[in-house]
């Protein structure tokens, strides 16, 4: 089953989210009344009552030499490069249940991306790579689902392939599991299967750029904030979905991700 997981900014909370309202807001803060209340997205805590509200999506592309490869690149050369999901294309999927993932508009490649998420609980501008680590609250499953044949048609047009990344529901996940509690996963098996046929599967280890390179690198183009989440990019051999396909992601040490496109 898929969760709304979504709560409303009370007059309280939206004050400190609503970063571009600056000083002037903030002197009418008292007696600000919004037009509307706006959603804000949420991913839960697991084992806690707890839920991650959620700021920005950034995710990186091309991260393991074999995925770079069948994109086109060469993994020893690229720099890593950087894009971002929506925050409310959060999916949420619980555990031990298969989350119903409608295919999307427009596409007729849907593709599968299985990835490592990580979430930040604190951020900054230029964070050293030694300290990247110290800004990260817990980490999930998530997928990166990509509309493949509109990020190639805009790519071939040297136009930007938000079309294919940025669209609603993109980003199914699990719930958050905290650093303090389970460390910094940066070896183990991942891998997706579609209807019990694995796809994708490689190792943390072989990401070309590790989670704290990711982070120190985005915050020299973006001072990163809590509530970002940084996808760490996704193994070789992406390929379509179909209607009634059910995919199950796995990384060692979390609980599967599923959804069955519907
Ligand atoms: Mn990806």
């Amino acid at each position: 089953m898929l969760h709304s997981r979504r709560g409303l900014i009370g007059a309280g909370a939206a004050l400190t989210l609503a970063g571009t309202a600056g000083a002037k807001a903030k002197a009418a803060a008292p007696e600000a009344k919004f037009v509307f209340t706006l959603p804000v997205t949420t991913v839960p805590v697991v084992d806690t009552d707890e839920v991650f509200p959620v700021r920005r999506i950034y995710c990186i592309g091309r991260n393991y030499p074999e995925h770079s490869r069948e994109m086109g690149s060469d993994p020893t050369r690229e720099p890593p490069f950087f894009f971002q999901k929506p925050a409310d294309a959060v999916e949420f999927v619980q555990p031990g249940t298969v989350g119903d993932h409608a295919y999307p508009s427009l596409t007729h490649n849907y593709h599968h991306e299985i990835e490592l998420v990580a979430f930040l609980k604190s951020g900054g501008a230029n964070i050293p790579i030694d300290q990247a680590l110290s800004h990260v609250y817990g980490y999930t499953v998530g997928l990166d689902m990509t509309r493949r044949d509109l990020q190639r048609e805009m790519g071939n047009e040297k136009k930007p392939w938000e079309i294919g990344k940025s669209f609603d529901h993109a980003a199914p996940m699990g719930p958050i599991h905290r650093a303090d509690k389970i460390g910094h996963p940066t070896k183990g098996a991942i891998s997706l299967a579609i209807n019990g046929k694995v796809r994708q599967q490689a190792d943390l280890s072989d990401m070309i750029w590790s989670v704290a390179e990711q982070i120190s690198k985005l915050s020299e183009a973006f001072e990163l904030k809590a509530g970002d989440m940084v996808y760490s990019g996704t193994p070789a051999n992406v390929g379509p979905v179909v209607k009634g396909d059910v995919l199950v992601g796995k990384i060692d040490g979390f609980p599967d991700l599923s959804i069955r496109i519907v």
